[in-house]
């Protein structure tokens, strides 16, 4: 297992949410109702960043429809940038960018941030644009 899976179950774990808890809470936050999705793949045939996730656009909703943890703990909501091609290729109408979103904010909201300037180096402070450093702060932090 690697280091940044295992970080991510022990974030999952810190939550002490069930999974039943955690998809009422995403379908309250997002209005979505996840289990509209029948899984055609449409989404994340679309996904521009699909390449960079440890599940795919649909799986996470799979995840979620199924009550598995893997959900909460794959990169996946991290690295959604809310581009909204899921959204308007789902012929479901399903929003997954809000998904998403409501994943996030599920952390966001215990304070769990996924982004610090702690964890920079100098170096990396310098050099990363800092467009970056503050679009993660709005997207990464509670
Ligand atoms: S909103 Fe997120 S999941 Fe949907 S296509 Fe864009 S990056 Fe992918
Ligand atoms: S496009 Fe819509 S229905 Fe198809 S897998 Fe994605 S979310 Fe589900």
């Amino acid at each position: 297992m690697t280091k940044a899976k295992q970080t991510a179950q022990e974030e999952f774990a810190l939550l002490e949410l069930s999974m039943d808890e955690i998809v009422d809470k995403v379908e309250e936050l997002s209005g979505e109702n996840v289990f509209d999705c029948y899984q055609c793949g449409m989404c994340s045939a679309g996904c521009p960043l699909a390449e960079e996730m440890d599940l795919l656009p649909n799986q996470v909703l799979h995840a979620l429809q199924m009550k598995d943890p893997e959900a909460m703990s794959a990169n996946s909501m991290w690295i959604c940038a809310s581009c909204y091609t899921c959204q308007v290729r789902c012929p479901k109408g399903v929003d997954l960018a809000k998904v998403m979103e409501a994943m996030r904010q599920i952390y966001l909201r215990k304070r769990m941030d996924h982004v610090s300037l702690d964890g920079l180096s100098h170096r990396e402070i310098r050099r990363l644009p800092q467009i970056a450093i503050v679009a993660s702060f709005r997207k990464k932090t509670g």
